[in-house]
């Protein structure tokens, strides 16, 4: 997919809208949800124009990627969610419900975070189990 400069996350990037910044370096740039879905909910991103994990794993050079991975670490002590624990989650496509075409990850915290994915989300007798 092609990335669209004008997305909101390159907009936060380029100053054009303002973020709640927690922590930034040379790879990537985090900052605060708007929508909070817990008491902590921040999003880490890379500076470089990726749509998705997908063009980001095939494109991105060694350096970007091992950047984005330090940050998000450098992220959450940054927070301080070293007690607690909390849960890192990408989503990629329209299966995945993504919002924003660049690509960003969320780093959720403060409260019990609950199973992986939502039971709900499954059609009732769903077993994805392999026999
Ligand atoms: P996703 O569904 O993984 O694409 O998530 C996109 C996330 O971006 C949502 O949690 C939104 O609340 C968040 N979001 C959208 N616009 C902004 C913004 N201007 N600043 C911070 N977070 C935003």
């Amino acid at each position: 997919m092609e990335y669209d400069q004008n997305n909101v996350f390159a907009k936060i990037l380029r100053g054009d809208l303002p973020c709640d910044k927690v922590y930034e370096d040379d790879f990537a740039l985090a900052f605060r949800d708007i929508n909070p879905q817990a008491p902590v909910h921040v999003l880490v991103i890379p500076k470089g124009p990726y749509v998705s994990i997908d063009e980001f794993s095939a494109d991105a050079t060694a350096d970007e990627q091992a950047g984005l991975m330090r940050a998000i670490g450098a992220t959450a002590r940054e927070l301080g969610l070293t007690g607690g624990g909390y849960r890192v989650l990408a989503n990629k496509g329209r299966d995945a419900h993504q919002e924003v075409m660049h690509l960003h990850f969320h780093i959720f915290a403060g409260r019990p975070l609950g199973p992986m994915l939502e039971d709900g989300a499954l059609p009732p007798g769903t077993n994805y189990r392999r026999s």
